[in-house]
C-alpha cells in the first residue's frame, strides 16, 4: 500500500507484526499515584482542588491548567456521574473481532474538569448521552492501584 492510497477501512490500516521491547516504566506521578493508591485504598475518586481558582480536576494535577498555580488539596467526589460520550468498539488491537462489541464512555463528574473513560455495561437500550452511571468497583482484597480496579461503569 502506498501513502496515497485511500483508506476504505479501519482494517486496512498499517500495523505491525512483532514486539516492540518496553524498556521503561511510565510513572502516574504525585497527583497519579494518590488517585490510584485512593483507589485501591478507600474505593474513591479524588479531584484536585485549585486554592487560588478553586477548578476541581479528574484526574487530579499537581498544577492548575486554569492559572497554573501549584496544588496540594485533594477531594474525594461521587462515584457517579454522567455519561458524556461513548463509542463501540468491535476489534481489538489486532484486528480480532470481538464476541460482543465493547462499549467505552467518557464519564463526567458533577463540577468537576475532565473525566474518566472505561468500559460500560449498559443495556442496549438505556445507552444514551447524559444518563447518570456509577463505578462498579472491585472488591477491596482484590484492588491493585490500577484502572482496572474499575469494574465498568453501570447505569444508575
Ligand atoms: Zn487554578
Amino acid at each position: 500500500m502506498s501513502f496515497k492510497e485511500t483508506i476504505q477501512s479501519n482494517i486496512q490500516l498499517s500495523y505491525f507484526e512483532g514486539q516492540i521491547p518496553v524498556n521503561y516504566q511510565y510513572t502516574l506521578g504525585v497527583a497519579g499515584n494518590k488517585f490510584f493508591e485512593t483507589l485501591k485504598q478507600k474505593g474513591e475518586f479524588i479531584a484536585s482542588v485549585c486554592s487560588h481558582c478553586g477548578v476541581k480536576t479528574i484526574y487530579p494535577l499537581i498544577y492548575c491548567e486554569e492559572c497554573f498555580n501549584p496544588i496540594d488539596t485533594y477531594v474525594s467526589i461521587e462515584l457517579e456521574g454522567e455519561l458524556y460520550s461513548f463509542t463501540k468498539c468491535y476489534r481489538d488491537y489486532q484486528g480480532n473481532t470481538y464476541d460482543e462489541p465493547h462499549v467505552i464512555g467518557l464519564i463526567r463528574f458533577d463540577g468537576i474538569k475532565g473525566g474518566i473513560i472505561h468500559r460500560l455495561n449498559i443495556n442496549e437500550k438505556d445507552l444514551k448521552l447524559g444518563i447518570r452511571v456509577k463505578a462498579k468497583l472491585k472488591p477491596t482484597n482484590k484492588r491493585t492501584g490500577g484502572l482496572d480496579d474499575i469494574v465498568c461503569f453501570e447505569k444508575v
